[in-house]
């Protein structure tokens, strides 16, 4: 590892400050220590943001929630303030209690894509500049099925897909110090192609109580300590029974977090039950374009579609009861 300097800062002006002259943002440090170790980032200075107490915490709000970017994924899905369930799972879903426990909201979002290559500093790829994708003809099974482009990582974080199922906001200071909100969806896909510069210096995430109904559902190799082959997260209001609005969106199978739009006109106005959700989440998929090894992507997608579907539905039944 290369010698680097250090400080803390106390608020957002001074974090800005030091990242105009280079700094690197540093929240629980997971990502970028595990980049920094591995030699392929070497910042000369680690802005830890550990100090900035405005971008701590969870709030409940008139409208909902706001979430600090700076709280950790424990705190996420143990905290009692009635944070919705889909949240909570998508939290306590995450790696292990060790990271949990490490790991904030923001570092979650703009997690570094997934890809060994990418990861591994001797191994040349588009993503770190060089020219082609070692995955295309090599071991590509984790890596994007959906609406990829040149580069098929995966942004495999979990949180970003309900967040963004929710309708949350992100609140964060530009590099010139002016205050910004932005839809989370809009600051997710800036990310997928300047992957390494997040468009906000992240303060808080609002999420409207819009749907009583949420669940978020993932298959992973392992039981632990690991992130999801395929996750997916839902948001569901009903009507008199019938499903009157539903948002999905998948994790792990796109360059960022992936709205899976047809179901929320496929299943507008049914009747959701048992069976009505097989022929969604089929559709949805019917887009997807695996390499070589990614086939059986296709299939968990479509699986924790169904599933996180059910589970939402039942939810919000359970909630209008
Ligand atoms: C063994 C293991 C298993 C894991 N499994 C999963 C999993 O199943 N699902 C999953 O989602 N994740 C998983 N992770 C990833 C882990 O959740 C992330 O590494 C962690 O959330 C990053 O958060 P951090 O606070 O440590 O971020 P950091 O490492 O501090 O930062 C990460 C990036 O975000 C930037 N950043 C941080 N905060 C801000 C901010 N406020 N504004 C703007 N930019 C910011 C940093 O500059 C850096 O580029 C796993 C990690 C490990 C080690």
């Amino acid at each position: 590892m290369k010698r680097f300097a250090y400080v803390r800062v106390e608020d957002a002006g001074t974090a800005l400050s030091w990242a105009a002259k280079g700094g690197r943002f540093k929240a629980g440090g997971l990502d970028l220590l595990d980049r920094m170790k591995r030699g392929t980032l070497a910042p000369e200075l680690l802005i830890d943001l550990a100090g900035w107490k405005e971008a701590r915490g969870i709030r409940t709000t008139e409208e909902g929630w706001s979430l600090g970017s700076l709280t950790t994924l424990a705190d996420l899905a143990e905290s009692g303030h009635g944070l919705p369930a889909g949240i909570r799972e998508a939290a306590e879903n995450t790696a292990t209690p060790q990271v949990r426990n490490r790991a904030t909201l923001g570092g979650n979002l703009c997690q570094t894509p997934r890809c060994w290559y990418f990861h591994d500093a001797e191994i040349s790829c588009a993503k770190k500049g060089g020219a082609g994708c070692p995955a295309r003809e090599g071991r590509n099974e984790g890596h994007a099925v959906l609406s990829y482009g040149e580069c098929p990582a995966v942004q495999g974080g979990n949180l970003a897909p309900i967040l963004c199922a929710l309708g949350a906001w992100a609140l964060g200071r530009e590099a010139d110090g002016a205050s910004r909100r932005m839809p989370l969806a809009d600051f997710c896909k800036a990310l997928e192609t300047d992957w390494d510069r997040a468009p906000l210096l992240l303060e808080r995430i609002e999420v409207p109580k819009t749907f009583p109904g949420t669940s978020h559902v993932e298959v992973r190799h392992r039981d632990s300590f690991d992130w999801a082959v395929a996750s997916a997260a839902v948001a569901m209001r009903l009507e008199g029974g019938r499903i009157a609005e539903v948002r999905a969106w998948l994790g792990g199978v796109a360059p960022g977090p992936w709205r899976a739009a047809s179901v929320e006109k496929d299943l507008a106005g049914l009747d959701p039950k048992p069976g009505t959700f097989r022929k969604a989440a089929e559709a949805a998929l019917r887009e997807a374009r695996p390499l070589s090894e990614g086939a059986y992507k296709v299939a968990m997608a479509r699986h924790v579609l169904e599933k996180a579907l059910e589970r939402a539905a039942a939810r919000a039944a359970e909630e209008g009861r």
